[in-house]
């Protein structure tokens, strides 16, 4: 089968569709950054792990996959409208992707990783930014995660009620 693109048109779609360094990353990366996370984009980790997740935080043991709306298939959201030809294939196309992804994201729970998926939506508009980042350090929490300033805040919090 003769591809329609040339090798390096090619990638450059193919990286498109697997999401890596478009718009929507960008923005997580920078958001993550500026919140003081550290993280790597093309490490050992993001190469060898399951469904090569797009962004890993070691300290947090916790991957991220930053997935587009329409080749993952968010379910509900109004970026994923089926194209009204080839109905069926797409379908099965996408359904193959979400089965994938379930596998990747169950893999990597059993070898004991957090997983972390970010929908293109989250990271649409400048309203959907503030929603994430108010999140993020919620959704970045869990068992491998030590919080030396939420620690410390609690007990600044805890100071006017000593008192008494
Ligand atoms: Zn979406």
């Amino acid at each position: 089968m003769t591809d329609i693109f040339t090798p390096e048109k090619r990638s450059q779609v193919m990286s498109r569709i697997r999401g890596r360094n478009t718009k929507p990353e960008l923005a997580l990366r920078s958001m993550l950054h500026r919140m003081g996370y550290r993280f790597t984009v093309n490490g050992p980790h993001n190469r060898v792990l399951p469904g090569k997740p797009d962004l890993v935080l070691p300290k947090y043991r916790t991957v991220i996959f930053m997935h587009g709306c329409f080749w993952h298939g968010h379910a509900y959201c109004k970026n994923f409208r089926l194209p009204a030809t080839r109905r069926q294939w797409w379908q099965a196309k996408i359904e193959g992707n979400r089965q994938r992804d379930q596998r990747h994201e169950d893999a990597l729970r059993a070898m004991g990783w957090h997983v972390l998926t970010i929908w293109e939506c989250a990271l649409r508009n400048v309203a959907a930014r503030d929603w994430l980042s108010a999140r993020l350090p919620s959704l970045l929490g869990g068992p491998f995660v030590s919080r030396p300033a939420a620690t410390a805040m609690v007990a600044e919090d805890a100071t006017p009620y000593r008192a008494g």
